[in-house]
């Protein structure tokens, strides 16, 4: 039997970023990943055309030193691909063409998006009452305070782009905490930034100061977890491996390993669940039927990724900027047409460009009668009456993710508090991931890093001991 410090399930950005934190700080660890490839929902390709083609998430965005260290670390630094002005040019739909989002405060004065009326509703924030119940739904939530039209004009598709959910369903303190800690606070939710910003000037004149990057890796963003597997080595990345069961005995966790057509077991001091919630619910069963049932309860959006490749001059639009999204309102079967070669020309060959098509997600899910086909050929369509694309594109690459994005819904922040009175209970369990504190990349990034440290200083100060304080 092989025993190791700590093992991971699960080889996403979550669990292949608590990895390689721990194998920095000298600790023996595995990690069990049940596809061929490490990366989760971070899977890239290049077609043989020469298009990169990301086929989940496409950008990220940081101002963290330690993930720049990072990177120069594992010897990817060189091979980042940085946005430049097109990164922050960014448009909504309204009445099906993409209009952009001004940056400054005047442009947000001028913008079409939203009529007078709607944004000197706006300006009434700092005036709204505080809410008095103990969690809100985020569409209930910016009605109340920013009005209706900025609501459905301006937070929908923001809402819809990065989390694919349904606004009056998600909770604003699990989806947005600093938000609703704001108005908790302040009374008010321009009010509580004014006064935490003040407190930031301070706390930056202490330390170096970084601008948010927006950027991809030569090869697309599965660059990232490849790059941390190829430093950890086969000996401690298991690819084509399942973890089906997991057993506690005696402080020590015991974890069955199916892989080449035959189950082992592996042992560990501490082990940490980086899967969906699903897959960890199915794990815990046996241990905790209450964290399990609390897992089983985060729901899912299903989405499709459709990524073309066109030559330049069969698209009319500028492709100026990272894309458009679309406000739920518009009822258009996408939530945004990212515009990929525009944000990182090396995804494109020279005289073509690329834009992925988002679709699906909770107000609009993909299901599963329909076909590949029928998906493309709608992004296509897409591509034709947004972009006035034309033709036939000569690359095509299509995703489909039935489970893509967890949902941050009403009773998400007691089902994560059920999952910590395990971890209290169990010492050396963990669980990681982006259904717990955020579901972009750089979030589930963080919240790896930070857990990882904590397990690496248990390890330290008690050798026999771990907690999970
Ligand atoms: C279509 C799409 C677009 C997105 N766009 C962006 C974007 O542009 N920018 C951004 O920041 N974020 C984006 N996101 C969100 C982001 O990609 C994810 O939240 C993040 O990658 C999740 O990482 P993770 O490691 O927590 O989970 P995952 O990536 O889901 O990884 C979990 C891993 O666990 C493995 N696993 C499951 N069960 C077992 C088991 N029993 N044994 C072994 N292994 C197991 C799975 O195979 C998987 O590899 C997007 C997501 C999707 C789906």
């Amino acid at each position: 039997m092989q025993t190791y410090d700590v093992v991971i399930v699960g080889g996403g950005i979550s669990g292949m970023s608590a990895a390689y934190t721990l194998f920095k700080r000298g600790l023996d660890v595995l990690v069990v990943e049940a596809n061929d490839e490490v990366g989760g929902s971070m899977q890239s390709l290049t077609t043989a055309e020469g298009y990169v083609f990301d086929c989940g998430p496409n950008t990220l965005a940081t101002k963290e030193p330690r993930m720049w260290a990072e990177f120069a670390d594992l010897g990817i630094a060189g091979r980042m691909v940085v946005s430049g002005r097109a990164g922050k040019r960014r448009y909504f739909l309204k009445d099906n063409k993409p209009l952009e989002i001004p940056n400054d405060p005047l442009g947000m004065a001028r913008m079409e998006h939203v009529s007078l009326k709607g944004k000197l509703r706006v300006l009434r924030e700092p005036f709204v009452p505080r809410a008095t119940g103990p969690d809100e739904s985020v569409a209930s939530f910016f009605n109340r305070r920013i009005g209706p039209e900025v609501m459905t004009r301006m937070v929908d598709p923001f809402v819809s782009g990065v989390y694919s959910g349904d606004p009056s369903k998600m909770s604003i303190k699990a989806t947005f905490p600093a938000i609703w800690e704001a108005e908790q606070r302040a009374g008010s939710v321009i009010k509580g930034f004014l006064s935490a910003g003040k407190g930031k000037k301070k706390d930056a004149a202490k330390g170096p100061k970084m601008r948010s990057v927006t950027f991809s890796f030569e090869g697309g963003i599965a660059t990232w977890p490849k790059a941390i597997a190829r430093t950890l080595g086969p000996r401690r990345v298991w690819r084509q491996a399942r973890v089906s069961d997991l057993f506690h005995e005696s402080g020590i966790w015991r974890l069955v390993v199916e892989r080449d057509g035959r189950a082992e077991t592996v042992e560990s001091r501490a082990v940490i669940l980086a899967t969906p919630a699903y897959a960890a619910a199915d794990l815990v069963a046996d241990l905790d039927a209450a964290a399990a049932t609390a897992l089983r309860g985060i729901p899912y959006s299903s989405m499709a990724v459709v990524n073309l490749g066109y030559r330049r001059n069969q698209v009319t639009h500028p492709l100026d900027g990272f894309g458009v999204l679309a406000p739920s309102c518009e009822g258009r079967n996408f939530l945004g047409l990212l515009w990929a070669s525009s944000l990182f020309p090396p995804f494109a060959p020279e005289g073509r460009v690329s834009t992925i098509d988002m679709m699906g997600g909770t107000l609009n899910p993909i299901r599963e009668e329909q076909s590949r086909e029928e998906l493309i050929a709608r992004a296509i369509a897409d591509n034709e009456s947004v972009l006035g694309a034309s033709g036939t594109p000569e690359a095509v690459n299509f995703t489909r993710w039935p489970k893509a994005i967890p949902q941050y819904n009403f009773g998400h922040v007691e089902r994560i508090a059920t999952l910590e009175q395990l971890e209290r209970t169990r010492p050396g369990l963990y669980f990681a991931g982006s259904y717990r504190g955020g579901v972009g990349v750089p979030k589930c990034w963080k919240n790896a890093v930070e857990l990882a440290d904590r397990v690496a200083n248990n390890f330290v100060g008690r050798p026999e001991q771990i907690s999970t304080k």
